[in-house]
């Protein structure tokens, strides 16, 4: 057990993207006295990420801050963007610091919160193409906004959730979009194909290309620019930008040599937490897209998910101010926007769970999962109020055949 947070003791932050900043506004909310510091690499105030590939991809106008400015003074948060923390040195409790002009520096701490996301994961072989696209930052949104102003042909490859979002909205910018994904369906790796279909069936209704159960072997260049992608097959497809979807990696760099956990790759990688954010380190907490929580039943899990990031950001805070926190089990909530169609989805589904569609009107539909007889998950499509009713049932164990319809 940490000993709780002295009033005055000084927490340093770090990554200013949605888990830092919770993290900062529930210590000041929780009463917390003493100075905070968050260190951001990005140029940018706290942003959030899930417009990216969504409204902030096809409307240029779209507001992606996370708070007004004057949160950070009015909160006396000290919030230094464009510095990157690049050693931590659990003993001495003190972490080394890069600013964007190359100078460093040391900053002491007294708690220690890490929350420093993913990155995504490279094309091997086309990290830097002109025309490809991998989509984390703002930057990254506005380089494929612009691209795909001058564009007419795209390829997405891999249909995970980013994949899809972005496909759709490349789709509403009018381009004429392939989704490459070499599992079976769209989402098969998360969700399993039963709910691929469905998505599928969606792409399809408005014209993208699914090209599933098929890999790009290359991402084809022309003069130093992507042309398109080879598939497996030997089939080729023309594109003018080829978007990279295939998953992202925790950012763990600046922790060798620290001594801090990590999590096995099995489990997801990341940084070994307890089931309130502790680390192995004393005073030293992860949270968000980076952190592998143990959860209740006590495996470890990481998760990619905006309301986690933010249910562990009011933990964390909690358990650094020694004040209770309601710990139900959590029930991950996780949604994606697609055309007109919000998925949404509560609880752990995996993909060989199996998979009971309880209404389907040939655009939306809800599924529940079940693994072993019991209810894991829900999901949904443009069905909220359906989604949302079955929480409860996912709070604790409910056996599947107690809320399929008769
Ligand atoms: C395109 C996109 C769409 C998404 N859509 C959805 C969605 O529809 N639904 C949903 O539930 N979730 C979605 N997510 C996921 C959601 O945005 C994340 O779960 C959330 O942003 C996690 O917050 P975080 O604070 O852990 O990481 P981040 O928001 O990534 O913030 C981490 C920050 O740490 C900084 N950093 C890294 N290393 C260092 C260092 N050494 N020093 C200082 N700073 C550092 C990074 O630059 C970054 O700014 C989406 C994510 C993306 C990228």
């Amino acid at each position: 057990m940490t000993d709780k947070l002295a009033s005055d003791a000084t927490v340093v932050i770090v990554g200013a993207g949605l888990g830092g900043v919770r993290a900062a506004e529930n210590l000041r909310t929780g009463g917390h006295e003493g100075p905070i510091i968050m260190i951001g690499a990005e140029s940018h105030p706290p942003y959030d990420r899930p417009p990216l590939s969504k409204n902030a991809l096809t409307d240029a106008a779209d507001r992606v801050d996370l708070k007004p400015d004057e949160f950070f003074t009015d909160s006396s948060i000290d919030l230094r963007t464009g510095e990157r923390v690049a050693s931590i040195d659990p003993t001495a409790k003190t972490v080394s610091v890069t600013r964007g002009d190359g100078s460093s520096y040391g900053q002491s701490y007294d708690a220690l919160v890490l929350a420093t996301g993913l990155l995504p994961r490279p094309f091997p072989g086309a990290e830097d193409v002109d025309g490809v696209f991998t989509i984390r930052t703002v930057e990254d949104a506005q380089r494929l906004r612009e691209a795909a102003g001058e564009a007419k042909k795209a390829v997405v490859i891999g249909a995970g959730f980013i994949g899809c979002e972005t496909a759709a909205s490349l789709h509403t910018l009018g381009l004429d979009v392939t989704l490459v994904e070499p599992a079976p369906t769209p989402l098969a790796q998360a969700v399993g194909t039963t709910i691929g279909d469905l998505v599928t069936r969606q792409h399809l209704e408005k014209g993208v290309a699914v090209r599933a159960g098929t890999g790009v072997d290359e991402i084809r260049v022309d003069g130093g620019k992507a042309v398109g992608v080879t598939l497996s097959g030997g089939e080729v497809v023309d594109a003018d930008l080829v978007v990279v979807g295939i998953g992202s990696t925790p950012v763990v760099d600046y922790l060798e040599g620290s001594g801090i956990e990590l999590a096995s790759r099995e489990v997801g990688g990341g940084i070994a937490c307890n089931e309130v954010g502790a680390t192995s380190a004393d005073g030293v907490y992860a949270l968000g897209d980076v952190a592998n929580w143990r959860d209740h039943g006590g495996a470890q899990r990481r998760a990619e998910h905006w309301n986690h990031t933010v249910e562990q950001a009011a933990i964390v805070a909690s358990a650094m101010l020694g004040t209770d926190h309601a710990v139900v089990p959590a029930v991950p909530y996780f949604w994606s926007d697609q055309y007109d169609l919000k998925i949404q989805m509560l609880g752990w589904p995996k993909a060989d769970d199996d998979v009971h569609v309880i209404s389907d009107d040939g655009h939306k539909w809800v599924a529940y999962f079940s693994r072993d007889g019991m209810l894991t998950a829900v999901a949904g499509a443009g069905k909220v109020g359906a989604v949302m009713k079955m929480r409860p049932k996912l709070v604790t164990p409910t056996p599947i055949e107690d809320v399929l319809p008769d």
